[in-house]
């Protein structure tokens, strides 16, 4: 027996549908779930600092006498999450003093309001990124492309604003204790990009540590008739040498994949020297290299419309 085509198509159509509603959708339902809800195994890199961050985004723990410090806010599901790492390593989240923001954008900035809540410490920005922050991502002059802005004004980036207690300029200590972390302003991924560097003691030896604002150029922007984000291209340049010229043994970013995080932590689960694989001047300087050929990409690119 041949069934006529309309019956066809609505078996097929009922089938599709079977499909989508009772597996398809739970499975996807099931997988984001399991996503937001991903963890990492906190770890130790060297000295007094820690990994504390979550499989993708990253937070760092630099433990002092006199309180501790903690770089980058995670989204906005992720407070909890290294709050929780940070006790699973011994340590107490009363004794974070200082949170330090690195870029205004929700994965990175979308934790901190939690975090202050939790730890009742005060949250250092950049100028240029302390408004945003304090907005909780509204009006974020690094999002330029089109759609996204249109989305952002819809409030869909927004994230439960923290309390700036301090801003911070290009060049400035910020010291809890014995503790020294400087500020660097490297713009391009954001105007008020911000890069750390510390030093930490391990064993014999002071290690330089940067953690790295990001370079990735925001998405959609033009080079050559930077309209909304005026500067763009020589703030751009102008970080690329100022992150050549940092000493660097650690470095760290807010995406664990950027620096290779999952890798060198397997590596010095078995090394003799546990820092040894963190300890990585080459992969600093080539993950800049390359930001840098991007750029030069796309500028060529807009440069020959
Ligand atoms: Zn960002």
């Amino acid at each position: 027996m041949r069934l006529p085509l309309r019956h066809l198509v609505l078996v097929v159509a009922v089938a599709v549908a079977v499909l989508a509603g009772g597996v398809l959708v739970p499975m996807w339902r099931q997988a984001v779930e399991r996503n937001l809800d991903a963890r990492a195994d906190p770890h130790h890199i060297a000295g007094n600092l820690y990994f504390v961050g979550a499989p993708a985004i990253t937070a760092f723990l630099l433990l002092g006498a006199d309180g501790d410090v903690l770089i980058g806010g995670g989204d906005h599901l992720m407070g909890h999450k290294i709050l929780d790492n940070v006790e699973q390593l011994g340590f107490e989240r009363k004794n974070i003093r200082a949170l330090l923001a690195t870029d205004p954008h929700l994965d990175e900035a979308g934790g901190l309001a939690d975090l202050q809540d939790a730890t009742g410490a005060e949250l250092w920005a950049s100028d240029a990124n302390a408004d945003v922050i304090a907005a909780g991502g509204f009006n974020d002059p690094s999002i330029v492309y089109t759609p996204y802005r249109l989305m952002a004004r819809a409030g869909i980036n927004k994230y439960r604003a923290p309390r700036v207690d301090h801003k911070v300029k290009d060049g400035e200590t910020v010291h809890v204790g014995a503790l020294a972390l400087t500020a660097h302003i490297t713009p391009g991924h954001a105007p008020g990009c911000t890069t750390w560097t510390f030093t930490v003691r391990d064993h014999d030896r002071d290690l330089h540590v940067v953690h790295r604002c990001g370079l990735e150029l925001p998405y959609g922007a033009s080079l050559t008739d930077p309209q909304q984000y005026p500067g763009i291209r020589s703030d751009f340049e102008r970080s690329v040498t100022t992150l050549r010229s940092l000493p660097v043994d650690i470095w760290l970013t807010s995406q664990g994949r950027e620096y290779g995080r999952f890798r060198k932590y397997e590596a010095s689960l078995k090394a003799e020297d546990p820092a040894g694989p963190f300890i990585d001047l080459e992969g600093y300087r080539k993950s800049i290299d390359n930001a840098e050929a991007a750029f030069r990409k796309l500028l060529a690119e807009q440069e020959r419309k």
